[in-house]
């Protein structure tokens, strides 16, 4: 099943891709958020199998976050061996963890506004995880698993000099500006993806930074949610992002982001998402 939300800020229409067409989810599903999960696949395969769904034509439609106010974005860090390498760290004995606001996720082609005096404004295509059922206390990867929803492509937009220059240690003042979390286009439930082994790929202004597979995590997505199930209770619809691969700013070969620079990042089976980077006018400027 492949959900997207379609439709201005606050005015989002939950919809199914389907056959090549779309169909309008609001028969049967409010929206695509965390009481969705329990039994709205199901609707919507009812639904779909009695062809009661309406058509929705899309085309020229502002593409939303394929999910609606997830309750947290729990994040992990240093999970591709090379990218903790350009990042001089070491890798890590267990999953390194922090949280970004909810309130940071955005459509993938939304303009992103970075702080006026930002100069260190970095990209990170991620494989996302929607959590479709609560998890807490886990037993193994195996159970872990069918804990999950979706999968949905992420860019974990981070300011380095907020994260690791003025930061204390902890990362959230660099992860947390808003739109920080371009999220979509689609959310793909598990029985049509294979997270395993995935294409992941970045580029600014066409050209291209990061190129890695989801094979190259250090921890697996069952493992990672297992592992967060001993320390925090993930809820449905929470989104959990499960690091980036190697070919970041921070690594010193690429320039950080500045002003109109567009971003693209892709996940095979996820789609692609372009967005451009706008700096926040001055308070000078303001009227
Ligand atoms: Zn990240």
């Amino acid at each position: 099943m492949r959900l997207m939300r379609i439709g201005a800020p606050g005015n989002e229409i939950p919809v199914v891709e389907h056959g090549g067409a779309h169909h309008d989810l609001r028969p049967v599903a409010a929206d695509i958020d965390g009481a969705f999960w329990d039994g709205g696949p199901d609707r919507v395969r009812a639904a779909l199998a009695a062809g009661s769904l309406p058509l929705i034509d899309i085309a020229g439609r502002r593409v939303a976050a394929p999910i609606a106010r997830p309750g947290a974005v729990i994040c992990i860090g240093l999970n591709y061996v090379a990218h903790v390498a350009e990042s001089g760290a070491q890798p890590p004995e267990h999953p390194v963890v922090f949280l970004k606001r909810p309130n940071t996720v955005g459509g993938p082609d939304d303009d992103v506004e970075i702080p006026e005096e930002s100069v260190k404004t970095d990209w990170e295509v991620e494989l996302g995880v929607v959590i479709g059922a609560t998890a807490a206390y886990l037993d193994s990867p195996q159970e872990a698993l069918t804990r999950v929803a979706g999968f949905v492509l992420v860019d974990d937009l981070s300011e380095r000099t907020y994260q690791l220059e003025i930061s204390g240690g902890q990362w959230s003042k660099g992860k947390s500006l808003r739109g920080f979390t371009p999220t979509g286009p689609v959310l793909v439930t598990p029985d049509e993806l294979d997270h395993r082994d995935l294409r992941l790929r970045s580029l600014v202004n066409g050209q291209a930074r990061q190129d890695s597979s989801t094979r190259d995590m250090i921890f697996g997505v069952g493992e990672l949610i297992h592992d967060l199930s001993q320390y925090m209770e993930q809820e449905p619809g929470d989104l959990v992002i499960t690091g980036t691969p190697e070919g970041v700013a921070l690594s010193g070969r690429f320039p950080y982001l500045a002003d109109g620079d567009t971003v693209e990042v892709e996940i095979q089976g996820l789609g692609r998402q372009r967005h451009r980077i706008v700096r926040r006018a001055g308070r000078g400027a303001e009227v």
